[in-house]
C-alpha cells in the first residue's frame, strides 16, 4: 500500500492497536541472516494477531546479500516479505545512510511498527530512524505486552519498567533477543522477495561517519549472543597467555569464550567478547564464570543464563549469589583439571 510520506501521523493508537504492519531491519553475514533477526521476528508476532504481517528489510551489495535475501524468505512462517537494498552505498553498516533507507522504505509503505535486535548493529542504525521519524524509540524491549506497551529493564537490570508508547508515528523498538528464543520451526513457506528501487534514494551529502575496518571473531566458535554454553573469565586471569586456558575450555565444550571488563580492559582480549551492561547480553544453557567478582554490571548481562557455574577463590564474591554451582577454589587449578578431565571434542 502506497500511502504519502506523513501519513504515519495521523495514525491513530487504536488503529494501531487493530492493525499491525511491522518492519524489522534484518541483520546478515555471509549470505546468511544472522539468528537475532529471528528472535526479532519471534517477538514482533508477539505484537498483534491476525491481521500482523512482518516484512524483513535486507541492505548491502553483491551475491552474499542475494543469498541472505534467499534464506530470510523462509526463515519464518510469519514473514510476508523481504525487501532488499542492494547498493554499494549499504556495504558497510554506517548509521547514516542505513537509517536514511529505513525512512524510505517508510515513506512508501505504512508500517505501525519497526523493530532490530539490541545488538550494537540495532543500537547504532535505530535511534538514528527514531530521529528521523520524530518519535521516541522504546529500547531493549524483553517482554511485549501488546501492540503498544513493553517491558525493558532499567537500572543495569535492576529493576524493569512497563512503557506504554503513545506516540503518533511508528512505534520503533529494539529488541533483547535472548528474551524472545526461537522454537524449531516445521512450516516452510517462502515469503516474496522484492528489490527496493532505490533511483529515488537519496542521502545526506555530509556524512558524519566513515568506515575504517572491522575485526570479527574466529568464525569457527558459536556467536557469543546465541551460543548455548559460555566460559567467561575474569581480571584473575591475569595475562593473555593465561586467557588460552578458558578458549581451550570453550572450544572442549564447544562454547563460546566471554570475558568481564575488566579482563577487556586489561586487553586480554578484544572488548567484543566482553559481557554485561556494557557489552553482550548472553542467555545459554550453561554459563561458567571462571575468576569473575559478579559486579551488577556484568551480572546484567547473564541473567537469563539457565545454569551458572563460579569459580571464584574468595567465598564472599558475590558472583556466588546468583551461581547454581559455586566452587571456592582457585582457577589455576580447577581449569587444568578440568581441560584434564573432560573428554576430546
Ligand atoms: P574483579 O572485580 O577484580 O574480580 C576478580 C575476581 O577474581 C575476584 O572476585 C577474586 O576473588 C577472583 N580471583 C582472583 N584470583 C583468583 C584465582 N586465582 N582463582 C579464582 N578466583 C580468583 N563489567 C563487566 O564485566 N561487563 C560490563 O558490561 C560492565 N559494564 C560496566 C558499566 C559501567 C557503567 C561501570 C561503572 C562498570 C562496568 N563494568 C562492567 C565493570 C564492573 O563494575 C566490574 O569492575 C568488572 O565486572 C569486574 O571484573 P572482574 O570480575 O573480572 O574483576
Amino acid at each position: 500500500k502506497l500511502v504519502p510520506s506523513n501519513s504515519h501521523r495521523s495514525i491513530s493508537i487504536t488503529n494501531l492497536s487493530r492493525c499491525i504492519s511491522t518492519l524489522i531491519l534484518a541483520e546478515h553475514e555471509s549470505g546468511s541472516i544472522k539468528p537475532q533477526t529471528v528472535s526479532t521476528v519471534v517477538a514482533a508476532n508477539q505484537l498483534g494477531e491476525k491481521s500482523s504481517s512482518v516484512s524483513l528489510l535486507l541492505a548491502g551489495s553483491g551475491s552474499s546479500l542475494q543469498e541472505a535475501a534467499s534464506q530470510a524468505a523462509s526463515c519464518h512462517p510469519s514473514v510476508s516479505e523481504v525487501l532488499v537494498a542492494d547498493s554499494d552505498r549499504f556495504e558497510y553498516p554506517l548509521a547514516e545512510p542505513w537509517a536514511k533507507l529505513v525512512d524510505f522504505v517508510r515513506q512508501q509503505r505504512d508500517y505501525s511498527h519497526i523493530l532490530a535486535s539490541s545488538s550494537s548493529f540495532g543500537k547504532n542504525i535505530l535511534p538514528r530512524v527514531a530521529a528521523l521519524l520524530d518519535v521516541s524509540p522504546v529500547t531493549d524491549v524483553v517482554k511485549i505486552l501488546g501492540s503498544n506497551e513493553f517491558i525493558r529493564p532499567i537500572y543495569a537490570g535492576n529493576a524493569l519498567c512497563r512503557v506504554r508508547y503513545t506516540g503518533a508515528g511508528p512505534c520503533v523498538l529494539t529488541i533483547r533477543t535472548t528474551s524472545f528464543p526461537v522454537t524449531p520451526i516445521t512450516e516452510s513457506k517462502k515469503a516474496t522477495i522484492s528489490q527496493i528501487d532505490l533511483s529515488n534514494f537519496k542521502e545526506d551529502s555530509v556524512s558524519r561517519s566513515r568506515y575504517v575496518g572491522q575485526s570479527t571473531q574466529d568464525t569457527e566458535r558459536p556467536d557469543l549472543g546465541s551460543a548455548r554454553v559460555v566460559i567467561t573469565g575474569g581480571r584473575a586471569l591475569k595475562s593473555v597467555e593465561n586467557f588460552k586456558m578458558i578458549e581451550k575450555l570453550a572450544e572442549k565444550l564447544g562454547g563460546a569464550v566471554g570475558a568481564t571488563r575488566a579482563a577487556v580492559d586489561a586487553g586480554y582480549v578484544p572488548n567484543d567478547l566482553q559481557v554485561g551492561q556494557t557489552g553482550k547480553i548472553v542467555a545459554p544453557e550453561l554459563y561458567m564464570a571462571f575468576g569473575v567478582s559478579g559486579a551488577i554490571q556484568h551480572l546484567a548481562g547473564i541473567k537469563d543464563s539457565k545454569v551458572i557455574v563460579a569459580v571464584n577463590k574468595d567465598a564472599d564474591a558475590p558472583i556466588f549469589q546468583v551461581a547454581d554451582y559455586g566452587l571456592v577454589g582457585d582457577l589455576f587449578e580447577v581449569i587444568p583439571e578440568l581441560l584434564e578431565k573432560l573428554p576430546e571434542k
